[in-house]
């Protein structure tokens, strides 16, 4: 590919490319400095570190909180294969980000392991390097229905560990939570096989709803102590426009922390490493740990580090974002090169101001200020 750099500032400058980008508000200032190499910071001096990236749409669960089958039914149109990022494109962004200072990978969806041959993926993005020369740290979310089937090869491709979804023990709430009959068992037998290829640690999300699943908080903490499995208590968001989402239904961090304090004696822990969104606990007998996710009660944005890429290569930059900026044009683009797109991801992260979860407490109290939920991207097309 012919190396030809576009100085940024003809970016800044032209009405036209920037179109695609997303909303007014994300074209830089003019008179902004933007760095087309290296290490990044947000207008919020965020770094860089962590990059989700969908690799489908789909899912074979129809969690009510994330793919409600009202919605996403046998008529909902997913996206066309040849709108997906292919391995190549995904790796050569990648590669780019990893240069901006990505640490972390996680691949996500949709259900990632429905992408046919995610293993090959996952193959050529453990090959990528920091510019200290060091791995990523490459990961996966899954709902684990196939992870007893493709635990070893994810492994031999280099996948260094898997995060698991599971909401619930007894399978009257699981099945009622991922509503297609989905048995836990299978989970389980899932996070086995991960622990047994060497996927580890293994964490573990359960997203808790009051009156749903509430009454699994301590069956899954007491079925996870002493596996060496982190269990992360998840707040119920608002993400998305589908799931009707309502306060009511959140059940705040510090309450299962109280629920779970009755039963154990618990001990605050330190965070493991800057922008980590779960605040962890320790059980005091010393057999391992949970994490509480209060994406909901208290906003974790003064350190977000993560940026998002979508099933069709779309770049966000927050959760709740409703426009993304489309990486994949560039990509596709005759004249495309590593050097246009190094400077087209500096440009959006430099400009980057999101703090939605700070600002959803001020939102509710102030009725004035404007409800938007109904264009916001939803969670399995950007991965969580
Ligand atoms: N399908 C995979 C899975 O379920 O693990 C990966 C994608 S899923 C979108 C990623 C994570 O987002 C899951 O742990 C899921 O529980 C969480 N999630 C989805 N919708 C959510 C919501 N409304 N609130 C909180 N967490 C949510
Ligand atoms: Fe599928 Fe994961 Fe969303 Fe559940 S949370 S519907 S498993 S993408
Ligand atoms: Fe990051 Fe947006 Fe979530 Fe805040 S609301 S922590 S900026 S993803």
């Amino acid at each position: 590919m012919a190396e030809k750099v576009i100085p940024i500032a003809d970016l800044r400058h032209l009405e036209q490319p920037l179109a695609p980008w997303g909303e007014a508000g994300h074209a830089a200032a003019p008179g902004t400095s933007h760095q087309a190499e290296g290490l990044l910071q947000d207008a919020l001096g965020r770094p860089l570190r962590d990059l989700r990236i969908s690799v489908t749409d789909r899912c074979n669960f129809r969690c009510s909180y994330c793919m409600p089958k009202q919605v996403f039914d046998k008529d909902y149109e997913f996206l066309p294969h040849k709108d997906l990022l292919s391995f190549e494109e995904i790796t050569l962004l990648a590669r780019v980000f990893v240069a901006h200072g990505v640490q972390k990978i996680r691949l996500t969806g949709g259900e990632p392991l429905l992408r046919r041959n995610i293993e090959a993926l996952i193959e050529m993005l453990s090959e990528l390097r920091t510019p200290e020369g060091l791995p990523l740290d490459l990961t996966l979310t899954t709902n684990g229905s196939l992870l007893a089937r493709k635990a070893k090869s994810l492994r031999a491709a280099g996948l260094q560990r898997v995060t698991v979804s599971l909401d619930g023990l007894e399978d009257a709430v699981f099945q009622r939570m991922n509503d297609v009959g989905f048995p836990v068992a299978e989970v389980l037998q899932g996070i086995e096989a991960a622990q047994a290829a060497g996927l580890g640690p293994i964490k573990v999300n359960m997203v808790v709803k009051r009156g749903v699943n509430e009454d699994q908080i301590l069956p899954m903490a007491r079925y996870f102590k002493g596996r060496g499995i982190s269990l992360r208590f998840i707040e119920y968001m608002d993400v998305g426009a589908t799931n009707g989402w309502r306060m009511d239904e959140v059940l705040p961090s510090k309450e299962v922390l109280s629920r779970l304090r009755e039963v154990f004696e618990m001990q605050p822990l330190s965070a493991a490493a800057p922008g980590e969104t779960a605040e962890r606990w320790a059980y005091a007998d010393g057999q391992g740990e949970i994490g509480l996710i209060s994406s909901v009660t208290q906003a974790f944005c003064g350190d977000c580090n993560r940026a998002r890429l979508s099933t069709e290569g779309k770049l966000y930059t927050c959760l709740f974002a409703h426009r993304g900026h489309d990486l994949r044009q560039l990509l596709r683009a005759p004249s495309s090169n590593a050097a246009e797109l190094s400077s087209a991801i500096a440009q959006v992260w430099n400009t980057r101001a999101d703090r939605y979860s700070q600002l959803r407490g001020a939102m509710a109290a102030d009725s004035s200020l404007p409800r938007d939920a109904e264009r916001r991207v939803e969670m399995h097309y950007i991965g969580g």
